[in-house]
């Protein structure tokens, strides 16, 4: 596999693709202050270096560029007639990133939610936030139900063992 870029190179190609404060970005952000969620920008310590972070969720939330990321069926992504190959290559290292990102994020116990820009486009945007908030409630019980049941767990097999004592 040759390496075509410099590291330079490299570098700004991956910062333009994490251009802060795209527009669509801001509309998430915005979106979700309004609703009353709390997060932080572009958490340097986590791989990727996430978009948005809440911490209370335990979830990272990316707007992904349909282009540079490669959404698969998308309609606003048109692999370009001049230069294919360069372009192809390019979002091809871009989409192997997002997941080898994703894998990292979940390994450490993050969850991940990832927002397409053609899902914010007006016809589509109420639905994408509110299946947001729908998705971000959702991990928060599910997060929650995981320590009560580990706490009913030992409740449970403690309550087994006077019944066992009281048939004895
Ligand atoms: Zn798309």
């Amino acid at each position: 596999m040759s390496n075509r870029y410099t590291k330079e190179q490299l570098y700004h190609i991956m910062s333009s693709i994490h251009s802060k404060d795209t527009k669509p970005e801001l509309l998430v952000r915005r979106f979700l202050w309004n609703s009353g969620f709390r997060y932080r920008l572009n958490h340097k310590q986590l791989p990727g270096k996430p978009d948005i972070v809440l911490r209370r969720y335990k979830t990272c939330v990316f707007v992904n560029g349909c282009f540079w990321h490669g959404h698969e069926g998308c309609d606003s992504f048109r692999m370009p007639k001049t230069n294919t190959d360069f372009w192809q290559k390019k979002i091809i290292k871009n989409r192997q990133r997002d997941i080898l990102v994703q894998r990292k994020l979940a390994s450490m116990g993050w969850h991940t939610i990832t927002i397409w820009e053609c899902e914010l486009k007006s016809q589509r945007r109420d639905e994408t936030l509110r299946s947001l908030v729908y998705t971000l409630n959702h991990i928060f019980l599910e997060n929650y139900s995981v320590k009560r049941y580990a706490v009913l767990g030992d409740a449970e097999s403690s309550m087994v063992a006077e019944d066992v004592n009281e048939y004895c």
